[in-house]
């Protein structure tokens, strides 16, 4: 029996990286995967290449348009998934963008940019998917936040506030909708995607080494949890964030 047969799943910015090894991973696991990326030709491309993937494997999925960050682009998405596959079973809150800069140096534009897409896009959607698993009882929610959350880092105020936030909405949320909708946490230590294209190759070799495991992430060492979240095999976990970090939570 796969692991989450019969289920739906949305998966925003499922176009690259972690969210697309998320949404490869449910679709081998049994699941109907809906691929969100955000409204660009780049992008539709790429989500379109996850797709025949999935479908290459025998599984079934579809694209959908729409960024997390606006209220309307997300109503037109979830219409669509809606449309298409009915209320989620599982929402993986995977969108997210980085972006490096001293408080000192930080544009008011800049910390709305990463604030908009990392912390409210997740409530955008998740708030729009919501309330269709309360009606029917049942639901599964995965917010991938980061271990720089916890930890914060010099250079990221705004990308640590925001997935701090991640942590903190996964928690309060987790309370407000149990025990029919489960809402829970990945934060992830450094892993290997085009996310970190734009950090310096110095800070990035340098993070890995302090690593309990030695190296940086890769997205099948973070997918799996995912999963795990997105299954029943978890159905006694709410208001968790799991860290697949390689160690990173003990420094
Ligand atoms: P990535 O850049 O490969 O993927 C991010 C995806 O989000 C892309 O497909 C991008 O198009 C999409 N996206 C960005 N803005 C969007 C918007 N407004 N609407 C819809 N889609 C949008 O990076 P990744 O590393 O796979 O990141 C995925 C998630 O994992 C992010 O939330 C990120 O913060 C988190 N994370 C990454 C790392 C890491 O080291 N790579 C570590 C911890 C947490």
């Amino acid at each position: 029996m796969s692991r989450v047969a019969n289920k739906t799943a949305l998966i925003t910015g499922a176009s690259s990286g972690i969210g697309r090894g998320v949404a490869v991973a449910l679709a081998e696991a049994g699941a109907t995967v809906g691929v969100n990326h955000y409204p660009s030709d780049e992008e539709r491309t790429r989500a379109a290449e996850v797709v025949a993937e999935i479908e290459a494997a025998g599984g079934e999925a579809a694209a959908f348009p729409g960024d997390v960050s606006d209220a309307a682009s997300v109503d037109e998405l979830v219409d669509g998934f809606e449309a298409t596959y009915g209320t989620p079973d599982v929402l993986v809150n995977n969108a997210g963008i980085l972006r490096r800069s001293r408080l000192d140096e930080m544009s008011v534009a800049e910390w709305d940019e990463v604030l908009d897409v990392d912390l409210r896009g997740v409530f955008l959607v998740t708030r729009r998917v919501v309330p269709g698993m309360i009606d029917r009882g049942s639901g599964s929610v995965v917010n991938v936040a980061s271990q720089l959350g916890f930890k914060g880092a010099a250079g990221f105020t705004h990308y640590c506030a925001a997935k701090g936030g991640v942590i903190a909405f996964t928690r309060a949320l987790a309370r407000e909708v149990a025990p029919d909708v489960r809402v829970n946490a990945i934060a992830p230590g450094p892993v290997e995607t085009p996310l970190l294209s734009d950090i310096s190759e110095q800070w990035r070799r340098e993070k890995a080494a302090e690593l309990p495991m030695e190296r940086a992430g890769r997205v099948e060492d973070v997918a799996p949890t995912a999963v795990f979240l997105a299954s029943d095999e978890s159905s006694y976990y709410t208001g968790q964030t799991l860290s697949p970090d390689g160690g990173d939570a003990m420094h």
